[in-house]
């Protein structure tokens, strides 16, 4: 077979992996399960020291906790379903398959999936394993509603987020949400999850993007007063920081964690969405400054550019910050021809990434970052 696959192209290919999970690693999967059984009845894991079978299928065969519990289970519950058997071994039925019909006699009893096994057969062979568990969960409903709420409310009890420190950059997220909570959060991130003109990210990437504009939105509240959205962030930056100067500390983030200066530069850019405090020097600087876009402004800017000017890029007003092209340290105007909408992703290409943004009679235009010499050439 390993040959075969070397050889193989294309069509034939995808062929061969077919023939591999159907007649190679199903079927195999149910004979392990067979053994499985007969080792659990024996008992003879305990000669080896292991306090139950998961352990030692952990510990001899290299499963993890899940993996193990899952095959013991499957062993357990398809002795009692042999219809099921039946077509795991002959390879009708996928290893995955075989674990939602063990999960349904689990839950329910195997007497009752008996009743109805040859229709979830049926089902199960033109489903994929995510539909099939739908149709094992109704069916699990309609036997027994009040075991399937408990189980709901036993998978809600173990729903958690966390949130970790900063570490190196970045900072992981880890949780778990029932399915009503689950279902929530996708169709929240729905709306952040499209992909725009010439979008290299991936779509882990995308979905990331997707939950920090739900956090961005969320926490600016629905109302616009036209004064944009509230500060999210505050940053401790020194003016050094902020006005990019060659040795210089980071920007410190409220609540742990540093930027680097052309991120604060970024955020201290329409200072709408952040409050960037200092000592001193930077307090009386940052009120002499026109430290926000006042609302007037905002609303005339919003009403010019209506979306992220960035060239190819519509996404929408409330994506977007309100960036200074000259940077207002630098003494740019906060003032309407000084201005332009940009989506968070562009506004970090361009302070962060080094992507050039000008506007020529009245039209907006990006230029890659200068790798070699500024080529002024180029940029004319
Ligand atoms: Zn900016
Ligand atoms: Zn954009």
């Amino acid at each position: 077979m390993a040959a075969w696959i070397r050889e193989a192209k294309g069509e034939a290919l995808g062929e061969a992996l077919i023939q591999i999970r159907e007649t190679g690693i199903d079927p195999l999967e149910a004979v392990f399960a067979e053994g499985v059984r007969h080792f659990d009845k024996s008992g003879e894991y305990k000669a080896d020291g292991a306090l139950s079978l998961t352990a030692w299928l952990r510990w001899k065969c290299k499963l993890s906790g899940g993996a193990a519990a899952e095959r013991v289970e499957v062993a357990r519950q398809l002795a009692k379903l042999p219809q099921t058997q039946v077509a795991f071994a002959n390879g009708e039925l996928g290893y995955q398959h075989a674990v939602v019909m063990a999960r349904a006699a689990e839950h329910v009893g195997a007497a009752a999936v008996r009743k109805e096994e040859t229709s979830l057969l049926q089902a199960a062979q033109t489903m994929d394993p995510g539909q099939f568990t739908t149709v094992a969960k109704n069916f699990e409903h309609r036997v027994d509603a009040a075991g399937a709420l408990a189980e709901a409310n036993h998978a809600y009890q173990r729903r958690y987020f966390h949130i970790g420190e900063p570490e190196d950059g970045l900072v992981r997220l880890d949780g778990v949400l029932d399915a009503e909570g689950g279902a929530i959060l996708r169709s929240a991130l729905q709306p952040f999850m499209k992909p725009v003109k010439d979008d290299t990210r991936s779509y882990g990437q995308r979905s990331a993007d997707a939950l920090v504009e739900l956090g961005r939105q969320g926490s600016s509240g629905s109302k616009r007063d036209g004064a944009g959205p509230r500060p999210q962030l505050v940053i401790r930056a020194s003016l050094d920081t902020l006005a990019g100067v060659k040795g210089a500390p980071a920007g410190e983030l409220e609540g742990g964690g540093t930027v680097p200066a052309a991120t604060v530069q970024r955020i201290a850019c329409d200072t709408a969405i952040a409050q960037i405090t200092g000592r001193g020097e930077l307090e009386h600087e940052l009120d002499h400054a026109s430290r926000t876009i006042p609302a007037p402004t905002r609303r005339a800017l919003e009403a010019r550019d209506q979306h992220c000017v960035f060239p190819g890029c519509d996404r929408p007003l409330s994506w977007c910050d309100g960036h200074h092209l000259i940077w207002w340290i630098k003494g740019g105007p906060t003032e309407l021809p000084n201005l332009a909408l940009l989506c968070r992703r562009h506004h970090r290409m361009v302070h962060e990434e080094g992507w050039v943004l000008e506007r020529r009679d009245g039209r907006f235009k990006a230029s890659p970052p200068p790798r070699r010499p500024m080529p002024s050439s180029r940029s004319a």
